[in-house]
């Protein structure tokens, strides 16, 4: 079986490690010649538009999935034309527009931010009469890792924030005053088996994911499950399989739907060592139909990204329990190039473990 991987970023190169022991083969479709997948898999460097290079990389493969949400959707078709592409491309059609995302969740019941479009002054002049500072102000598309958003919390924000946005459509969205980010990664696969992940609380700096942890601390059943219900919801919606992950703000005791991504996703890392099965594992079981495994918790898990530079590996594997992983990608400011993740029996064990970790990479 060989699956073909749209991207060869880490996540891809994480996929391909979780899909060896179960025979699997992949080929992986990348900008760049030095992507982390690159020596895990057989790299094509192409663009994504280029659909010479999409005939090449469809020959002979027997699925095609994605590890980044800014494929091109016409690319995802066209190679779904040729060769099964899960999840399906309408997944990354809501996904990679906020607008068209949080209609989606607005059309499923999933609470999410109050937003408007905006394309001109104008319309950005109504959003703040409707919705009120603060706010926030997103590019509709290619947003991430916080790039591409203003926090408009007095009138002066408003002009800077349009002079630096504006020429790209654009979207308002109400401030959540979070108590904290936890995010789902559920699973579905072709014959229609769900699972679950347990939430996982998130820490950004500077828009970046810097930590997460699992199980999230003091998550109650019933926000679980207030979690899980809003997943199925868009799982089901889409006719969806492999695994997706939505980011939701805590407020008031209850989650708000901020965004979705149709893959594997960073804070999901953690269930390489914290899970009975890997989010990898689940992804790759899901799209070929095969049973899932089981989406439980080993312990208590803590992922930090390594971002910029690469702390010492040497002292960071003296720790027990403690788990590198190295992208193989060159070091430059905020490019995540690495995580670690720490298993602990307790959540106080996490916590003293997590600071013993933090010394090392901080110092
Ligand atoms: P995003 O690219 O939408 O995931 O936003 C990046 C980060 O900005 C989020 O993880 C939040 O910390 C913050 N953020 C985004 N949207 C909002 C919002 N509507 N209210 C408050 N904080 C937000």
């Amino acid at each position: 079986m060989i699956i073909g991987i749209l991207g060869a970023g880490q996540l891809g190169r994480m996929l391909a490690m979780a899909g060896y022991p179960l025979g699997l083969h992949f080929r992986t479709l990348d900008l760049s010649s030095e992507a982390p997948a690159g020596p895990v898999s057989e790299l094509i460097v192409a663009d994504f538009n280029d659909t010479d290079a999409l005939k090449r990389f469809a020959r002979g493969l027997d699925l095609v999935t994605y590890e980044f949400e800014s494929v091109p959707v016409d690319s995802a078709r066209f190679l779904n034309r040729r060769v099964t592409v899960l999840p399906p491309p309408e997944a990354l059609e809501v996904a990679q527009d906020r607008v068209s995302e949080k209609s989606f969740f607005e059309r499923l019941g999933i609470p999410a931010p109050r937003f408007l479009a905006v394309n001109t002054w104008d319309d950005l002049k109504n959003a703040l009469n409707e919705i009120g500072l603060p706010a926030v102000l997103k590019t509709r598309r290619f947003g991430y890792d916080g790039k591409g958003q203003f926090v408009l919390r007095k009138t002066e924000d408003v002009s800077v924030a349009w002079q630096s946005l504006s020429g790209v459509p654009l979207i308002l969205e109400s401030f959540v005053a979070f108590e904290r980010e936890l995010s789902i990664l559920a699973v579905r696969s072709r014959p229609g088996e769900t699972r679950f992940y347990p939430l996982v609380e998130n820490h950004h700096q500077d828009g970046i994911l810097r930590l997460s942890l699992c199980p999230a601390p003091g998550a109650s059943s019933e926000l679980q499950s207030e979690a899980e219900d809003y997943a199925k919801r868009a799982l089901e919606a889409l006719n969806y399989v492999g695994v997706l992950a939505i980011e939701f703000f805590q407020h008031e005791g209850h989650l708000l739907a901020n965004e979705m991504a149709p893959r594997v996703h960073n804070s999901g890392h953690w269930t390489i060592e914290g899970a009975e099965t890997s989010q990898f594992e689940n992804h790759l079981r899901a799209i070929l139909g095969l049973p899932l495994g089981s989406t439980a918790t080993v312990g208590h898990s803590a992922m930090l990204n390594i971002i910029g530079t690469i702390p010492d590996s040497r002292k960071i594997l003296s720790m027990p329990d403690t788990h590198l992983h190295l992208y193989g990608k060159a070091a430059r400011p905020n490019r995540k190039l690495g995580h670690i993740t720490i298993r602990a029996q307790s959540e106080e064990a996490r916590g003293a473990r997590l600071a013993e970790l933090r010394s090392i990479t901080e110092e």
